[in-house]
């Protein structure tokens, strides 16, 4: 191999309109001349050329601090010095960053719904109706203590996933976990914050919406929840693939 050329495309490219360069995986060999169908793609850090790919931004609901793309590759030549590792390994050296990624948000996850919570106890401690603060109802607090709760048992798992990673053992079953229940708890949280905050839960001065906007992402990227229940019902129950 020189030179080889990549047609194809890609949606949801994230900083594609910032990139000179991107990470890129191709087929390099067919499907049915492989052992597995994860054999035979390859993986290259090579440019990002605009002659030969084209970005269309999609406008999204959040996360606007980073632009999201659709990527249309047409006759792309990338020479064989931009190969990463061996041929047809590309989605194994993939497979490797997956768990840390996983690890990552679901932290990132617990914050968000620790900030939402903050927020949203402030607001009930502040704000009076009929008398009282509407912090003194069990039915404010009660939703708020149960977020609580479900917030810390995802960081518990999540350091109990990094842990596993930081020791360099397998740690796919508590990495997904973890991403599953922070991400499900930071969207609970998220979304009693803005039920906490009544009418003004909706107004942007309080911020609220936009934590309960933001934790979506997370919640369906990079995996979603019906794909992390479908991998643990396999890999932890012994349950058929479904899919
Ligand atoms: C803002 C944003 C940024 C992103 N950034 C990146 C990025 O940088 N790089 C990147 O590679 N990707 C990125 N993604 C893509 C993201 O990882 C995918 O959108 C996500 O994994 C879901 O895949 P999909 O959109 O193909 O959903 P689909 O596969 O079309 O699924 C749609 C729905 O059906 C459900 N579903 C599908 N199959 C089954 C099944 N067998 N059983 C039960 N339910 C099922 C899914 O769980 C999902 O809820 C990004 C997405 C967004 C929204």
């Amino acid at each position: 191999m020189t030179t080889i050329i990549i047609k194809g495309e890609k949606i949801w490219t994230s900083t594609a309109l910032q990139s000179n360069k991107m990470l890129l995986i191709a087929r390099t060999k067919r499907e049915d001349e492989t052992a597995r169908p994860i054999d035979g793609l390859s993986l290259f850090y090579t440019d990002l050329n605009r002659d030969h790919v084209e970005i269309r931004p999609i406008d999204k609901m959040g996360r606007k601090c980073v632009d999201s793309n659709q990527l249309f590759i047409d006759d792309l030549p990338v020479p064989k010095e931009d190969l990463i590792g061996e041929e047809g390994k590309g989605f194994r050296y993939l497979l490797h960053g997956l768990n840390a990624e996983r690890i990552l948000i679901s932290a990132s996850m617990v914050g968000l719904g620790r900030c939402a919570l903050k927020r949203a106890a402030e607001y009930a401690r502040d704000r009076v109706v009929f008398g009282r603060p509407i912090g003194m109802n069990q039915a404010i607090q009660h939703p708020l203590a149960q977020s609580w709760a479900e917030l810390e048992a995802a960081n518990l798992m999540a350091f109990r996933a990094a842990g596993l990673y930081d020791s360099g053992k397998e740690c796919g079953l508590e990495a997904n976990g973890a991403k599953y229940l922070a991400a499900e708890a930071a969207f609970k949280s998220c979304t009693n914050a803005v039920m906490t905050h009544g009418g003004m839960g909706y107004a942007k001065e309080f911020h609220v919406e936009r934590y309960l906007r933001e934790c979506l992402i997370h919640r369906l990227a990079p995996i979603s929840p019906q794909l992390i229940l479908s991998y643990l019902a396999e890999r932890a129950l012994d349950l058929p693939k479904s899919y």
